[in-house]
């Protein structure tokens, strides 16, 4: 076998910027070749242009709710490469609305994205991860754990992640394939500058323990985590990176 076959891979969707271009570099870091997969062609064209001349990089646009153009990235992986190691299902999108005001368009996009993504890049990916004896990490987030206003379409969609999670663990658990979630507290992106009101803000720093919104580091540490030999033992499990957020039980306005 060639030394390309050999390499261990990452597969990370929506990892053209944000927590996902950080999970993309901690795990080349740990010397993967690691796929990159996003619908944003400006994007994605601003990643390759950061991380240019780096090898052990591949990209790829696509939309992880469509299924044909996952199934393409696939083909051309494992054509190159005899398995994917780890998969990470961070790409997502956010809409704040009160629920009466959310259209069944917005619903039918953010559960298609965020929901319907995961368990797309899954189905499509799971053949290479058994043969890797991978993991998936699911992206999920600290509002599927707790309900608060605005997040009825989002909120919805992260608490089914957490649900997939459990059943991916159990039904691909049987055959080596752990699959753990990571739910985010606020994290400083350009999804959250979008979506986090002054309101909100205020809110989060008063409810989280630690005071403060979570780094885009110590969200990929956590995912890089779950996907290590450390973790060989960890399957079905929901990980709240939130600076105690979560514990502190306090709701959101
Ligand atoms: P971001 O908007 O900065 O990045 C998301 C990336 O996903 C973008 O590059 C986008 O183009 C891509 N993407 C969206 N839809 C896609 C699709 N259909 N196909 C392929 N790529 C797609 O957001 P972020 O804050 O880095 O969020 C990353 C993940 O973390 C998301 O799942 C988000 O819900 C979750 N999260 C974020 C926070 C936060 O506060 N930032 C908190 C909890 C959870």
């Amino acid at each position: 076998m060639s030394s390309e076959l050999q390499v261990k891979v990452a597969v990370i969707t929506g990892a053209a910027r944000g927590i996902g271009l950080e999970i993309a570099q901690k795990f080349h870091s740990e010397k993967y070749h690691v796929v990159i997969l996003d619908y944003n062609k400006e994007a994605l064209q601003d990643c390759k242009a950061k991380l240019k001349g780096k090898k052990r990089y591949s990209y790829f646009l696509c939309d992880v709710s469509k299924p044909k153009q996952i199934q393409k990235v696939f083909d051309q992986i494992t054509s190159k490469f005899e398995a994917v190691h780890a998969l990470v299902n961070n790409a997502g999108i956010a809409i704040f609305k009160p629920a009466q005001d959310i259209t069944f368009e917005d619903w039918n996009d953010v559960l298609s994205i965020n929901l319907g993504g995961t368990f797309n890049c899954s189905k499509i990916f799971y053949p290479a991860l058994l043969k890797g004896q991978g993991a998936i990490v699911n992206i999920a987030s600290i509002s599927g754990v707790r309900a608060s206003t605005l997040r009825i379409a989002y909120g919805t969609s992260k608490a089914a992640i957490m649900h997939l999670t459990k059943q991916q663990a159990v039904e691909y658990g049987n055959y080596g394939v752990r699959a753990n979630a990571i739910a985010p507290g606020p994290v400083e992106t350009e999804m959250a500058k979008l979506v986090h009101s002054a309101d909100i803000r205020t809110s989060y720093a008063d409810a989280i323990p630690l005071a403060r919104y979570g780094t885009m580091e110590e969200i990929s540490n956590a995912v890089y985590f779950l996907c290590s030999p450390a973790a060989s033992f960890i399957n079905g499990q929901i990980i709240a990176v939130d600076g105690g957020f979560d514990a502190a039980g306090v709701g959101l306005p």
